[in-house]
């Protein structure tokens, strides 16, 4: 079966596929290249699903698209659906990653907890609509570490590493990133209803 994938996002992308490849290899996952909608939900729901309904109509094809961010309980759940354009319109991954760093300079560790989420809209032709969601719960560090990932992958410690062994998910290689995410847990929840199309 071929899906598309409603991301303009290099990264995405590749763990989308990565993902599939791992649990749903009969799957064909195509980026897609059309129009993107103006991004004005408030809520992950909202966006995921504005940006599958664009591609479904664009292609004629199921689409799937990842409404995603990193939610600071410290911050009221900020930055969330402004995770890509934390610190200006321009999307600059580096200059996030800091802004966030620095606004919780003071904060403890006990006060640091975290969560990046993914929301995925899955919108069929003829017009049926799902949206699921996975939480991948953790802490922010104190300062980046590691290459791998993107975004904000080099300052969140995700939670149950064994004590003094902890790491971010910079430090991960692709695949424990791509068995234990928030995209991996919400493309779980999806298997069943893509089996069902
Ligand atoms: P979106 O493309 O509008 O969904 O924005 C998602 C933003 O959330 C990205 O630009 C990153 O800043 C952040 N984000 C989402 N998923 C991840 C992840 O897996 N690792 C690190 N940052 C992420």
């Amino acid at each position: 079966m071929r899906v598309v994938l409603a991301t303009h996002n290099p990264h995405k992308v590749a763990e989308f596929q990565q993902i599939v490849s791992l649990t749903r290899p009969d799957l064909e996952i195509v980026a897609y290249d059309g129009p993107e909608p103006v991004e004005d939900g408030v809520t992950f729901a909202e966006n995921a699903l504005l940006k599958a309904r664009a591609a479904s109509t664009h292609t004629g094809l199921a689409a799937l698209a990842d409404d995603s961010g990193i939610c600071v309980d410290v911050l009221g759940g900020s930055p969330g659906v402004f995770s890509a354009y934390w610190a200006g319109q321009k999307k600059d991954a580096a200059a996030n990653l800091e802004l966030l760093l620095d606004q919780l300079h003071d904060i403890a560790d006990p006060h640091r907890s975290a969560h990046f989420t993914s929301t995925i809209a899955l919108v069929v032709p003829g017009g049926a609509e799902h949206v699921v969601e996975g939480i991948w719960p953790g802490r922010l560090a104190h300062a980046a570490s590691g290459a791998g990932g993107f975004g904000y992958d080099p300052i969140f410690i995700p939670d149950g590493q064994p004590s003094g062994e902890e790491r971010s998910v910079g430090e991960f290689s692709a695949e424990e990133k791509q068995t234990q995410s928030h995209r991996a847990r919400a493309f779980a929840e999806l298997v069943p209803l893509l089996a069902a199309l």
